[in-house]
Order: C-alpha cells, then structure tokens, then sequence
C-alpha cells in the first residue's frame, strides 16, 4: 500500500510516500481502506520526534480514521467488509479488567493508531475490531475523518470527567485549537457560560461565532489569564477550566471558584508546572488528567453532535500525498479548524 510516513524524525520534510506491504488482519482484527484522516498535534509529535515513545522506521502516522472495512478476521461477527467505521483513537489490550469494563483507555497497554502503530496516512490501517463503531449517519466521511480525537477527549474532559452541569461556568485554554473548538462547540451546547482563551487574536470573532460568551484574546504561557478571567466573572471565577497547555495549570487553578475543577488534556505548552498547593487546597479544588477517551465515549460523544447539530470546523481540505506542506499549514496555527487530508495519490 502507499503511506505517507517518515524513516527519521524532524521537520515536516521528512515526511514521504513510501510503499509498505498491505496489512493483514489477525483472527479479532479488521483492515480499514483510509478515505479521510485530519492532522492532530500528535501526528505532529511523532514526526518531530517529541513522543519519548519507542517506534519502529518507517512510521506512519494518522490517528483519526474514516473508511470503510476491508477485510475481517475469522472472530469478527459483529461487523461486515464494506461497512463505513469510524475509529476510537484508543484501544487496550482487551483482556484485562479495564478494557472488560469499557475503560481501555487506563488499560496499561493502551495503544494509539499512528503512534504505537501505523496509522490513517497509509491506504490502509489494521486494527482491532473491538475499537470501531458505526458512526451516526448526521456525519460525512469526510467530517468523520476530523473527529474522532479531538471530540472524544474534548467531550470525556467535560462530560464524564468534569461533570459539567448546566449553568456552569468553563474557561477554555488553547480554544483556537484542535480540541478547544470541539471544547467550546460542546461547552455551548452543553448550556455552559463559556470563556474562550487564545493567543491568537485574530480568531477572537470565529470564537464568538461558534458559542463562547466571551472571548480573551491576550492568553500566554508567560502571562496570568486567570486575573483576566477573575475580572469577567465579577472575582468569583469559573467552575471548570479545560486545560490542554499544561504548563498553565498553577493558572488554571487560580481562575477556580471553590469546588472546581481543573481537566487537563494535553501539554502543548510545556509539561512542567509549579503550582501553589495552598491555592489548591483551600479553594477544595480538583485536578483530573484526560489522555484519550473510551469508545463509549466517542459513541456518546457522537450522538450528542448528531442530536445538537454539532459539525466539525473544516480549514482546510487537502490530498494525502500533500501531508508535508499540510504540516506546514498546521505549524503556523493560521487555520481555525482541522486540516481534512484525503486518500488521493
Ligand atoms: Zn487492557
């Protein structure tokens, strides 16, 4: 099959077709013809070298799938070759208490498509039939190529992590991001008040555009955001930040009213933090940590667009065999929305 995949880590030229044989599915596995597959920070992470992870040469990266199957295993009953899936970015090893009680993604071997193993820039991705579902019919291929990751992690951050009720207030770091435009977009239709932050003020009015009730435009790693949000919220602060910046989480918990909750989700802007224990503590805040979600989870997730008519924000459309100058696009954080990249040779 062809692939766009690299043989050493480094900027986006490293990225090149390369012709791999087709993969073959195991008794429990499927094989998925890609049609469509978006850019996310971790594509970005595994080209440059950024993981820490151990992978072997070429790799292929991809983690958000849409196509339709190809092939299945002898144990595969429950899906037939030819339907359209859709891929939970996550999946464990399927034996022990965590994955038989739909929570793969504490598994201790979970595993992620196009990092542990190739992903949605080859032709063709193999996989675990445990981890598709059939994706609800409100969604095109080509808006189920750009939602899997960042919608799952965006609605377990809100939904089954922080518990979010209605009439609760969130601040949304990074929310010109891939995650925090689905995190604003569910926030919203959730009944959430929502206050976006970016440092990207140029997309202050897309943000307003999509629901957020308030828009920072000024947030950066080095600066206190959270006097800013304390200041819109007449000092009470919010109910619950969703962080996916990391560094920021001595921040993030300043901007907390007593009780609230802290859901961070990833580490683009570094990943140590120092953080006041004595604001924590006396404010009864919590922190969680959201990784990846469960296929329950991208199910529920899923459906809940389907009902509130939630669609992804499309940027860009580009062909498969353009993923070097699609991570261009994706470096210079111009865009607001996903980069589609479609199986075109
Ligand atoms: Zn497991």
């Amino acid at each position: 099959m062809k692939a766009m995949g690299f043989y050493k880590t480094g900027g986006p030229e490293v990225l090149q077709a390369v012709d791999v044989p087709d993969p073959m599915p195991g008794s429990s596995e499927i094989t998925i013809r890609v049609d469509y597959t978006s850019i996310n920070n971790l594509d970005v992470l595994m080209r440059s070298g950024g993981t820490k992870i151990n992978f072997n040469l070429p790799h292929i990266p991809g983690s958000d799938i849409s196509g339709r199957i190809e092939l299945a295993g002898s144990e595969v009953k429950d899906f037939g070759v030819g339907e359209r899936v859709v891929v939970n970015p996550v999946y464990g090893c399927g034996n022990c208490r965590q994955c038989k009680t739909g929570n793969e993604v504490i598994c201790r071997e979970w595993k992620v498509p196009g990092m542990h193993i190739w992903g949605s820039y080859g032709e063709v991705v193999k996989i675990p039939a445990a981890t598709v579902i059939r994706p609800p019919k409100a969604f095109s291929p080509e808006e189920l190529g750009c939602m899997p990751l960042c919608l799952s992690v965006s609605w377990r951050a809100l939904h089954t992590v922080a518990n979010a009720k209605e009439g609760e207030a969130v601040a949304i770091r990074g929310a010109s991001g891939n995650a925090g435009i689905f995190a604003v977009l569910l926030a919203k239709a959730m009944g959430l008040k929502v206050i976006a932050l970016t440092r990207s003020p140029q997309k202050k009015e897309k943000l307003l555009k999509i629901g957020a009730d308030h828009v920072i435009d000024s947030e950066d790693e080095g600066r206190a955001a959270s006097k800013e949000v304390l200041e819109l919220t007449g000092g009470e602060g919010v109910d619950i930040v969703v962080d996916p910046l990391g560094s920021t989480l001595d921040d993030s918990i300043a901007m907390l009213k007593p009780k609230g909750r802290v859901v961070v989700f990833g580490t683009t802007a570094g990943t140590e933090s120092t953080i006041s224990i004595k604001n924590f503590y006396w404010k009864s805040a919590s922190i969680f940590g959201v990784h990846n979600a469960n296929k329950k989870e991208l199910a529920e997730a899923l459906e809940f667009a389907e009902r509130k008519g939630i669609k992804p924000i499309i940027a860009s459309k580009m062909k498969i065999k353009e993923a070097e100058q699609a991570h261009r696009l994706f470096s210079q954080s111009s865009q607001f929305g996903k980069i589609l990249m479609k199986h075109e040779w």
